[in-house]
């Protein structure tokens, strides 16, 4: 796997606001923000997307980001359903959005004001309703390969 600038980041090689750091998660601030309080939780292990992913790096990852989420929004100020809320956002792909060619996960604060993530939501049948039988093949073709 070619070298990111995650990886750069983890090497101490350029700096980054840290925010959270144990032996295989490191977080930090993203330098581009969508809203204040925008950061950035990677694993160690060098895997390009989330399916590429340790069982160890993926647990890790999970007992992280809700400490995280619960520190970025109470030093933002949000309390979800009260005042904001936050996303958590995590791309794999470039046709997916992602840049950075290293797993990460975004943790968004979504502020009163309007500042974080903006979401197209379009569903394929457009109101027409779910299509139960072409569902029920899709989801046992996939729980046979979970
Ligand atoms: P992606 O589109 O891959 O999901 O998001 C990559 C994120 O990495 C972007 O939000 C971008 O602002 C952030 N980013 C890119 N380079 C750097 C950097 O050098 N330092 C930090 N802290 N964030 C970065």
């Amino acid at each position: 796997m070619a070298e990111t600038v995650f990886g750069l980041i983890l090497s101490g090689r350029i700096p980054c606001h840290k925010v959270y750091e144990d032996e295989r998660v490191l977080a930090f601030l993203d330098i581009n923000p969508l809203s204040p309080g925008h950061t950035l939780v990677i694993p160690k292990e060098r895997a390009e997307t989330l399916d590429r992913l340790s069982e160890e790096s993926a647990a890790a990852l999970g007992r992280a980001l809700p400490r995280i989420c619960r520190a970025v929004m109470e030093v933002v100020g949000v309390t979800p359903g009260a005042s904001g809320g936050c996303n958590v956002l995590q791309n794999n792909g470039s046709w997916a959005h992602q840049e950075v060619m290293h797993v990460h996960f975004h943790v968004i604060p979504r502020t009163a004001d309007g500042r974080g993530l903006g979401v197209v939501w379009k569903p394929m049948a457009g109101g027409a309703g779910f299509d139960h039988a072409a569902g029920a093949s899709l989801a046992a073709r996939i729980a046979a390969l979970v």
